[in-house]
């Protein structure tokens, strides 16, 4: 099979832009996933961007569908985050260098905030040279100031007020931001030893105007992604 590298987004707005132009394939396998799928050409490589829907469960079900039916080079997580660190504002680019589901928490038995029985880590590591090569398709788009390298939450949880953005803060003081699929999708794909990278762009900040920054702001911040995702396959093709 060839080689193709794919990008996962939850919502139809973080795909949208990006799957125009592929193609929409049919479902393959367990035909009753709602997952569609568009495959494609971009920049000399071929392409496969898929819709998952929000949260960990839905992200990690079509990881596991991705890897099993393209088996993917490389996988791309893109889409919007809350900021959870106090620089990180609104428009802002937050690339992960590592991933943790924040809401895991099996600390009666021992464990620490995060920590996922039976895994060796359960911090995600992004892949070194995607990350590389991404901060520098990312330089071309945005000021320094505006581009974060860092870790990233996930967990099934809308983030939207200052004590569940502190409660984060506190098990995790590094976090840059935090989502609802990224460390699934990073679990999904290190599980099955398929490098990938969490791309975020921040559409709120996670505190009690989270909500209504999120409806403002979606549209406006995700085009950077999909920029910095066409320089990316640029610089990879050389
Ligand atoms: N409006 C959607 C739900 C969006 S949930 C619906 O009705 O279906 C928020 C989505 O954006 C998730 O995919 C998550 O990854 C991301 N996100 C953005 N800001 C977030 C925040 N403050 N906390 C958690 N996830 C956030």
């Amino acid at each position: 099979m060839e080689d193709c590298i794919a990008v996962i987004g939850a919502m139809d707005e973080e795909i949208a832009a990006l799957s125009e132009g592929l193609d929409r394939l049919p479902p393959k396998g367990s035909s009753g996933l709602d997952l569609p799928i568009f495959k494609g050409r971009l920049h000399g490589q071929t392409i496969v961007v898929v819709r998952c829907r929000v949260g960990k469960v839905h992200a990690a079900l079509a990881t596991q569908y991705v890897i099993d039916h393209f088996h993917p080079t490389f996988i791309i997580n893109s889409g919007v985050a809350g900021g959870i660190s106090p620089n990180v504002r609104i428009g802002d680019l937050v690339l992960g260098t590592s991933s943790v589901q924040h809401d895991f928490d099996v600390r009666y038995f021992g464990y620490t905030r995060g920590a996922i029985p039976g895994l060796e880590s359960s911090i995600f590591t992004a892949d070194p040279r995607l990350l590389g090569l991404t901060m520098q398709a990312a330089a071309s788009e945005l000021s320094s100031d505006r581009i974060h390298q860092g870790l990233i939450v996930s967990g099934d949880q809308f983030i939207s007020s200052q004590e569940q953005k502190q409660e984060i803060l506190n098990f995790f003081p590094d976090a840059m931001c935090a989502e609802m699929e990224g460390a699934a999708i990073a679990q999904v794909s290190s599980a099955n030893k398929v490098p990938h990278l969490i791309m975020r762009s921040i559409s709120d900040q996670a505190d009690n105007t989270a909500p209504q920054d999120f409806d403002q702001f979606l549209l406006d911040v995700i085009p950077v992604l999909n920029r910095v995702i066409h320089r990316l396959f640029i610089l990879l093709q050389d």
